[in-house]
């Protein structure tokens, strides 16, 4: 069974399409990676699985529960965590405290908060960041502080919003093998990324899209070499 279903979603601001009629299955314990040039729709998209956003149309189902229309908390303790570009973590708090109101917070309550702790830090490669004050992180730790905060939540499903943007090659191939760890555990990530060739290497399956159409789903070495796809990165008109 998938985890996330989305089915006929559509989103509207005003006149403009952002999302149109968009519908896919996400197979559990994948990576699978929403491309396509800015105002393509990604975000939005991200928005709609969340809730911050109410769609227009459409359906959208998380573990075989219709979840379109919920509040953002309450997606959230059904196991839906979103890792921000940009992380605003408590500065004054370690890098284990801030990821501790994750566990806190997440699905399920309070329970082993430690261990679930731990857990996060281990999976985003930053147990030995620990005891850090999270205001002297550097801005990829702070990326992997962030993964760590909503894995810490004991989601099912990441969504996480460019999380190699801005960092350095080193700091991206560490980004990526978070992503793979976080699989390797079983949970399931949905990744919007710019990084081509990250993107390349990561990911199970390619989601395209282009002014909020779904124009490509497929394996990367297959969507890579879609005409509609290098048209719309590149700018030419429908091929
Ligand atoms: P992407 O993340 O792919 O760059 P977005 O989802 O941010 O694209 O935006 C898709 C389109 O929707 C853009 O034209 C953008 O300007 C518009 N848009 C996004 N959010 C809003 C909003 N809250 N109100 C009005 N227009 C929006
Ligand atoms: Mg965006």
């Amino acid at each position: 069974m998938s985890i996330l279903s989305v089915h006929g979603l559509s989103k509207n601001f005003r006149g403009l399409a952002a999302i149109q009629n968009v519908s896919f299955t996400i197979e559990p314990r994948s990576i699978t990676s929403i491309i396509g040039p800015n105002g393509a729709g990604k975000s939005t998209l991200f928005n709609l699985i969340t809730g911050y956003l109410p769609p227009t149309a459409g359906e959208i189902q998380f573990k075989g529960k219709r979840i379109t229309g919920m509040a953002t908390n309450r997606i959230a303790e059904l196991g839906v965590a979103r890792a921000f570009q940009i992380a605003k973590p408590f500065r004054d708090l370690t890098v284990f405290e801030n990821v501790r109101i994750g566990a806190l917070f997440g699905k399920a309550g309070p329970r082993d908060v430690d261990a679930t702790t731990r857990r996060g830090l281990e999976l985003a490669a930053m147990a030995d960041l620990a005891d850090r004050p999270a205001s002297e992180l550097t801005v990829g730790q702070l990326r992997h502080l962030e993964v760590a905060r909503a894995i810490a939540t004991r989601a099912d499903l990441l969504l996480a919003d460019e999380p190699c943007a801005g960092l350095n090659p080193t700091e991206t191939a560490a980004m990526i093998d978070v992503l793979r760890q976080i699989r390797a555990s079983g949970i399931t990530v949905v990744l919007v990324e710019h990084d081509m060739p990250s993107v390349m290497e990561v990911s199970d399956r390619l989601l395209v899209l282009d002014a909020g159409a779904m124009i490509a789903d497929g394996p990367p070495a297959v969507v890579s070499k879609d005409p509609r796809v290098i048209a719309a990165y590149l700018g030419t008109p429908d091929a």
